[in-house]
C-alpha cells in the first residue's frame, strides 16, 4: 500500500506501535510532505520509538484507521 491509497481510503496519518512489551508507545506520523507513491513499508524502515529505540521489526507502521470516516450505511 502506497500513500496515495492510504489517502483515497480517507486516512492522512501513520500509526507507529513499538512492539516491545515493556514499551507498548504509539505514536501518529506525519507524512503529508511525503509523495502519495511512497509506500508504508518505506517508512517501517525509518520509524525508530522515541521512549526506547527499537525500530525495525520491532515497529509496526500501518494506516491510522481510526481516522477514516465512517462508511455510509446502506439503504
Ligand atoms: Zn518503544
Amino acid at each position: 500500500m502506497t500513500l496515495g491509497d492510504m489517502r483515497d481510503l480517507g486516512v492522512r496519518r501513520l500509526i507507529a506501535s513499538c512492539l516491545n512489551h515493556s514499551c507498548r508507545h504509539t505514536t501518529l506520523v506525519e507524512v503529508w510532505t511525503y509523495p502519495a507513491a511512497t509506500e508504508i513499508t518505506y517508512f517501517k524502515r525509518r520509524v525508530a520509538c522515541a521512549i526506547c529505540g527499537a525500530r525495525g521489526e520491532r515497529i509496526d507502521v500501518r494506516p491510522n484507521w481510526k481516522e477514516q470516516p465512517p462508511v455510509p450505511a446502506k439503504r
